[in-house]
């Protein structure tokens, strides 16, 4: 008999990036130079499969890219970090492009065009139930149609667990965030998801409480540069300190924290150690320019 070593599938976004860094952030109507212009693969989905994958996991991608130019680039780390592609469809049309400017204190912002993205629904979802099956953790984001991500909870096999950081926040069905363990969710998401769930909170931590007390099994809220906070049911929350780093690009920081985080978990970690170590690779994103390209590999030195 051999032993399965554990899978995390992630079902998601494939995008190419298309990054410049300016000085500061343009106001509306405003043209400023900038540098950089390079396309470099991107997109929630595959930043967290690449993350996981270049720390040593084994990790099957579920999404879409289109029949553009873009294809290439955007798969290019997947590739390389030895992800498994076969449920990745070639569909008509452009891939899916996210167009990202980072000022010099590293802030960024992001402008997504779906593109192939959008074909990620319900069916197409559900076509590629092979890939999910025998996985230790299923990760979603918000970067796929509602339908599609609708789609997973009755895929994941019941001794695995489903991650959802629902980045940007869709309005989904209150069951699917239900089935989520943990929800991985930002300051912002978080209070957004609390709304959703029709809670007034004032705060994201106390709208974590909230969603817990609702329902939600367990939530990582993430802070950037002031760390996260892991909320289980029945445990008192547990603060998780970020790792003191010269943030150089915060680009996919969240991506590889939680690539990380569902790594660990597929090896059977707790959900606080699993914390731990994925704010350690979050921290060290942060340290290099763009977002798959500033991941650790396996036997990378990572910040203590
Ligand atoms: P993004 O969408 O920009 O990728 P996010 O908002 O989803 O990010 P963050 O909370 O910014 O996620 O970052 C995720 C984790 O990465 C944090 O919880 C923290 O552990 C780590 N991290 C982020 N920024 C920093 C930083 N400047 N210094 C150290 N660690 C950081």
């Amino acid at each position: 008999m051999t032993t399965r070593s554990p899978v995390v599938t992630v079902v998601g976004s494939i995008n190419a990036d298309l990054s410049a860094v300016v000085q500061r952030h343009p106001s509306p109507g405003e043209t400023l130079h900038g540098t950089g212009g390079e396309i470099t693969p991107g997109g929630k989905g595959a930043n967290q499969a690449v993350a996981a994958a270049k720390l040593g996991g084994t990790v099957r991608m579920v999404g879409a890219v289109g029949t553009d130019a873009n294809s290439e680039p955007a798969l290019l780390e997947l590739r390389a970090a030895g992800v498994d592609l076969t449920a990745v469809d070639e569909v008509p049309g452009p891939t899916g492009l996210a167009i990202i400017t980072v000022d010099a204190a590293g802030e960024n912002t992001i402008i997504v065009v779906p593109g192939a993205n959008g074909a990620m629904d319900a069916a197409r979802v559900t076509a590629a139930r092979a890939a999910v099956e025998g996985a230790a953790v299923v990760i979603s984001q918000g970067e796929i149609p509602r339908d599609g991500i609708e789609a997973i909870p009755g895929l994941v096999p019941t001794d695995a667990r489903f991650l959802l950081n629902p980045a940007p926040v869709l309005n989904l069905e209150r069951s699917v965030v239900l089935a989520a363990d943990p929800l991985v969710v930002n300051e912002h998401e978080a209070q957004l998801v609390a709304d959703q769930f029709g809670i007034a909170s004032s705060g994201a931590t106390a709208a974590c409480t909230a969603l817990l007390t609702a329902g939600v099994r367990s939530i990582v809220l993430t802070l950037g540069a002031d760390g996260a906070v892991v909320m289980e049911h029945g445990s008192d929350s547990v603060s998780i300190p970020a790792v003191t780093v010269t943030a150089v690009d915060t680009t996919g920081a969240g991506d590889a924290f939680i690539g990380a985080l569902a790594l660990k978990l597929a090896d059977g970690d707790p959900l606080v150690d699993a914390a731990r170590f994925a704010a350690r690779v979050g921290a060290y994103a942060v340290t290099g320019r763009g977002a798959q390209t500033s991941y650790p590999s396996a036997g990378d030195d990572l910040p203590a």
